[in-house]
């Protein structure tokens, strides 16, 4: 006699019997686990301390069919789904209270075609991963600025870092995914076959489907670039500010400067006078020629009276993990970002004054310079729409004991607003947080509607809605309820 458990979602309780957990476990090669298993505990983690939900299932997928079993059965018992990659969204949509996990994080590896510059990268990569082994053969893709970010996820949203500016986003550099759909099939999108599922996942995020396949174009790139940090006093900012904004609107598409205004970490180019003090942090990657990097940046070091800097060619997938013992996992996190045009006195002045005043050591706001290849796709192109976006401010509010939760909210809160102001309106779903679903609509703006569209044919029923979710067109008035519950 099997006691029966109950799986939840939706405030929707339904009553699975344990045959059929059963029958469903020998499904997934991966194994089925339950809160009863020990390594449950581990598998339901994500990078944001935050989150802390148990999911009734986690489904370790390992291939296709592991995952149409997955799909299949909780579209079948109206299970809430989530997805993982690489587990690093800041809303935490990767786990769902008492829903379905499915779980890729077994499904990492990489394939690269060095012939034709493309590889095949399974939903469970880091970006360390692909990093590494299209480095063996002298090639990249534009990815992110941290290497244990999934590249599914960072894909699914759009995806920028140090080779946006010259070879534009992530997404401008797919080729083609694997895709299983709500209905349980598995579809290959690409510009030629399912051309409206490819334009959807390209920016949609995980809407659309679990995506099992990622194939990309890749570039040539370093091994070595020139890159590293330059650090100026707080007292500074100002006008180290203005005059990266300056330099920054002229500098050649392989250079790229990112800003970070932050109490300094204990950097050994840095007196330990500075260290735990407000510095302004220039990070610097040029990805083209070492020689032409080292003259192109040179200006960065003349922007005031640097502390301290690093400038120095460096291995490409080094300088990917350079920001990694920053942002390791499971310290609470919240985010708030804004995109820019450009950036007027007045913007920077609400950084600095931001800066000014961070609630804890490890809070920061981060700027990412944008514009280059990635502006001049146009925006209908894939569905994402922020291409005029020439800075992506994030502030990163990061912290560890929970009775700072409230001030390090407000203050990341008040930061956004104060910006507002000064900027597009639009936003990037890979930085929102899961209480700024009213902000999904605008950050795809002319687009959304021809999501809805999409989500409709693929996602009628909106199973895939553990996400920045895009209502099926017509179908508001049930999403908003199921939004409601959540
Ligand atoms: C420390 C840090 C640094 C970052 N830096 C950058 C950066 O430089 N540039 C940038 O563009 N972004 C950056 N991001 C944002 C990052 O792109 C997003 O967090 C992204 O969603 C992470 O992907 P993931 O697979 O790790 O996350 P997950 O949490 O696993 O997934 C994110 C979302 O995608 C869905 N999803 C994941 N895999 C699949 C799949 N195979 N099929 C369908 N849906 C799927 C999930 O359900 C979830 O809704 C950073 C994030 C962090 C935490």
């Amino acid at each position: 006699m099997h006691t029966p458990t109950y799986l939840t979602l939706d405030n929707d309780v339904r009553q699975l019997r344990q045959t059929d957990a059963d029958s469903f476990a020998t499904r997934i090669s991966g194994g089925l686990l339950s809160a009863a298993d020990s390594a449950y505990e581990e598998a339901r983690k994500v990078w944001n301390g935050m989150v802390d939900r148990r999911p009734a299932l986690i489904a370790r997928c390992l291939s296709d069919a592991d995952v149409q079993s997955a799909v299949r059965f909780a579209s079948a018992r109206r299970m809430l789904v989530s997805v993982r990659g690489g587990g690093h969204h800041i809303a935490g949509n990767a786990v769902a209270e008492g829903g379905l996990m499915i779980d890729l994080s077994g499904m990492r590896a990489v394939s690269v075609d060095a012939r034709n510059r493309t590889a095949r990268v399974g939903p469970g990569a880091l970006l360390a991963d692909l990093d590494r082994a299209a480095q063996a053969h002298g090639l990249a893709t534009p990815l992110g600025i941290n290497s244990t970010t999934g590249v599914a996820g960072l894909t699914l949203g759009g995806g920028f870092g140090w080779l946006t500016r010259r070879y534009g986003m992530t997404i401008d550099n797919l080729l083609a995914v694997t895709v299983v759909t709500a209905d349980g099939e598995v579809r290959v999108a690409s510009a030629a076959a399912e051309p409206d599922l490819f334009w959807a996942v390209r920016g949609g995020g995980g809407n659309f489907g679990v995506v099992t396949s990622f194939e990309f174009q890749l570039h040539p790139v370093g091994p070595e670039i020139y890159a590293g940090l330059v650090v100026y006093p707080f007292a500074q900012a100002r006008q180290v500010l203005r005059a990266w904004r300056d330099f920054t609107a002229n500098a050649p598409e392989e250079l790229s400067v990112w800003t970070v205004l932050r109490k300094a970490p204990p950097l050994p180019f840095l007196p330990a006078s500075v260290h735990g003090t407000e510095v302004v942090v220039l990070a610097v990657a040029c990805s083209g020629d070492v020689a032409a990097g080292q003259r192109a940046a040179r200006p960065v070091l003349q922007f005031g009276e640097p502390i301290g800097s690093a400038l120095m060619p460096t291995p490409y997938a080094a300088f990917q993990c350079a920001f990694d013992p920053l942002l390791t996992p499971g310290a609470r996190n919240y985010w708030k970002s804004n995109n820019f045009s450009t950036l007027t006195d007045s913007a920077l002045e609400v950084m600095i004054e931001a800066a000014g005043r961070l609630p804890g050591p490890e809070c920061e706001i981060f700027v990412a310079q944008l514009g280059g290849a990635m502006a001049r796709v146009h925006p209908s192109v894939t569905a994402y729409v922020g291409r005029d976006a020439r800075y992506i401010m994030n502030v990163h509010g990061r912290w560890s004991d929970p009775r700072d939760d409230n001030q390090v909210r407000l203050w990341a809160r008040q930061v956004f607003q104060n910006a507002a102001l000064h900027a597009t309106g639009s936003g990037y779903v890979n930085f929102l947080t899961e209480d700024e679903a009213e902000r999904v609509a605008a950050s795809y703006g002319s687009n959304y509607h021809r999501l809805q569209t999409a989500k409709r044919r693929f996602d009628p029923d909106n199973l895939f809605r553990m996400n920045l979710n895009i209502e099926p067109a017509a179908q508001a008035a049930y999403s908003g309820a199921v939004q409601a519950k959540r």
